[in-house]
């Protein structure tokens, strides 16, 4: 496997790892969160409900003084007992409204709770206001307990409104297993306050009718006191086992001295008058004064546990969030370092290697030369060192490369030098007899004629021994230039040597041969040739042509030779003409 495709698998890999358990952690702890709203929700509710309780429970202080009211009836009272109920509505109100929306089993069942109680006040209240309306002869005769039915009602409101306390505190302590104490503890306290309430209740009519106790009132009273002594024992087992803060210790000690300390000696004094026969020396309302404030105390450790519990709660709830948000932190931080990592890999060492492999193929290739995507080599690590090294490969493959490209247009020029003739420009005897091979080839191959004309300058000596030897360079030169003018394509012109010139036609019959030579005579003959300074001459020349079939010929000296020959003759004849060779001729006529 390719070492990139490798990295780009891995750090895929790498990142998908590393995002799952960043993302499981999150969520992990977006659960803790959202557990630990959801109890300290419960929690609230549950003091919602024992607010209700609360509530409900003063309602029967002045249901009371309402229901032993004497004719005409006293619309202070009454005006009072309205006033309570408009409190209890709104602690209902404020309880189920907490529970608007809530589907958990905890909250559902609470509400079914809270609206069983609700409906029970209702009737309970309806209670009330019947026996109220009733005379108060009926009301009030000795021994009749028709005024305790409704507030019997009522205390059953208050046991349905504690189930939805406990509900909803049983809730919260699943979730703070550790605040079950403060819980437990403000929901007895809770009660407490229940209990203190009714057996308070138990004087109000005997007070406000100043009759003795009856044996039914006794019992009720022992079942209340000892009901209040155990909750206030357990509360104190509580407080102890759980080490309580200063702030409940002194909640606990406010409640031993004012109630368990005061109101409860109070009531047993009481209790004892109302059940020999004494006289109360207090009437209802100077009962209800003096009872009621100290009961304060029992709601205020209520309240000292209840906060208790919510604060850590609280505090559990920010220690969730936090804990969460650091590891949200730290996993992104995790996650970038890696991905920082990767692309410092990637850019630093994978793609610079990448690329230096690849000049050095190009390079290897002889493709060409990378010198644009070679990036400057300024690092001081290992993969500059590589850079360096690649670097110096492409200067030393660019410098050979030089170095053959010069040697190569040496050659070049060498060979054009060697085959070309310094003075006419002309190819020379030895590039003519190359190329003349070649072209006979070719004849051969297409079965063509061939002509072979070799001319002489005509008392060429001459010339240069009356106007010196550069002046027969410039004639050669111009007979050069005047015998290039004539010839065409397919015809080979070449200097033979000296001031003589030989021309290799092929694919050109007898007759045409014949045109060119004569051609070719009359054009030097008529030139008048320039010489250096302001003179002038005319030169002449003899030529020799030599005609073949190409594929009778075996070599092409013997061509050459009948042309020279020919060529002799033309010089014996008198100079300035063509003569043509007589064997060839004879052999293809
Ligand atoms: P003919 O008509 O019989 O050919 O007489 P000719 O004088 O032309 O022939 P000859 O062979 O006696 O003389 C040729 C001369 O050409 C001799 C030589 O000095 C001269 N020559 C040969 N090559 C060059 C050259 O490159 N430059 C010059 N200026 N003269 C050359
Ligand atoms: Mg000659
Ligand atoms: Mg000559």
């Amino acid at each position: 496997m390719r070492l990139t495709r490798l990295f780009l698998l891995t750090t895929g890999l790498l990142l998908s790892l590393v995002t799952a358990l960043l993302l499981r952690s999150v969520w992990a702890d977006w659960r803790h969160v959202d557990a630990a709203e959801l109890g300290l929700a419960a929690m609230q509710r549950a003091y919602l409900d024992m607010k209700v309780a609360e509530k409900a429970s003063a309602e029967r202080g002045p249901a009371i003084p309402v229901l032993n009211d004497t004719e005409p009836p006293d619309p202070a009272k009454r005006a009072r007992l309205e006033d309570f109920r408009r409190n209890s509505d709104a602690a209902f109100d404020q309880a189920l409204a907490a529970l608007a929306g809530s589907t958990d089993p905890a909250s559902v069942s609470a509400r079914a709770q809270l609206d069983q109680a609700r409906a029970e006040l209702a009737r309970a209240r309806v209670e009330v206001d019947r026996v109220a309306a009733l005379p108060h002869a009926e009301r009030s005769a000795p021994g009749q307990r028709i005024t305790r039915a409704p507030i019997d009602q009522m205390f059953a409101v208050i046991d349905t409104v504690q189930s939805a306390v406990t509900t909803q505190s049983a809730a919260a302590e699943a979730v703070y297993p550790e605040l079950a104490m403060p819980l437990v503890g403000a929901r007895y306290a809770a009660e407490l306050r229940e209990y203190a309430g009714r057996l308070g209740s138990q004087f109000t009519t005997p007070l406000a009718t100043q009759q003795p106790l009856g044996h039914e009132d006794e019992r009720e009273i022992a079942v209340l006191t000892g009901r209040i002594e155990q909750l206030h024992k357990l509360i104190s087992l509580q407080a102890r086992v759980s080490r309580a803060g200063a702030a409940l210790q002194a909640a606990i000690a406010t409640m031993d001295a004012r109630y368990f300390g005061t109101d409860l000696p109070f009531v047993r004094e009481l209790t004892e008058r109302g059940l020999s026969g004494q006289p109360y020396g207090m009437d209802s309302a100077a009962f209800v004064g003096r009872y009621v404030p100290p009961m304060k105390t029992i709601v205020e450790l209520r309240d000292t546990l209840f906060a208790a519990a919510r604060d850590a709660a609280t505090a559990r709830v920010a220690q969730a969030r936090r804990d969460m948000a650091i590891n949200a932190a730290l996993g992104l931080t995790v996650l970038c370092i890696e991905l920082a990592v990767f692309l410092l890999i990637r850019h630093r060492v994978l793609l610079p290697l990448l690329r230096g492999t690849q000049a050095m193929n190009t390079i290897m290739d002889g493709r060409g030369l990378p010198s644009d995507h070679l990036p400057p080599a300024t690092r001081g690590d290992e993969i500059g060192d590589m850079q360096r090294a690649v670097a110096a490969l492409r200067d030393a493959t660019l410098r050979r490369r030089t170095l053959e490209a010069e040697r190569e247009q040496l050659i070049a020029q060498l060979r054009v030098a060697s085959d070309t003739d310094f003075l006419t420009g002309l190819p020379n005897r030895r590039a003519f007899a190359e190329q003349a091979a070649r072209l006979l080839a070719q004849g051969r191959r297409h079965g063509w004629p061939l002509a072979l004309l070799v001319f002489d300058l005509d008392h060429f000596k001459r010339i240069n021994d009356l106007h010196g030897h550069p002046a027969g360079d410039a004639v050669l030169r111009a007979v050069a230039e005047q015998a290039r003018g004539q010839v065409r394509q397919g015809e080979l012109l070449a200097r033979h040597g000296g001031e003589e010139f030989i021309i290799l036609a092929v694919d050109c019959a007898p007759d045409a041969a014949g045109q060119l030579a004569e051609r070719l005579r009359r054009t030097l003959a008529d030139a008048t040739i320039m010489l250096p300074g302001e003179a002038s001459l005319r030169v002449t020349a003899s030529f020799g042509l030599a005609c073949t079939e190409a594929r009778a010929l075996a070599d092409l000296e013997d061509l050459y030779r009948d042309a020279d020959r020919a060529l002799y003759r033309a010089k014996a004849e008198g100079r300035d003409r063509v003569c043509r060779s007589e064997t060839l001729f004879k052999v293809l006529s």
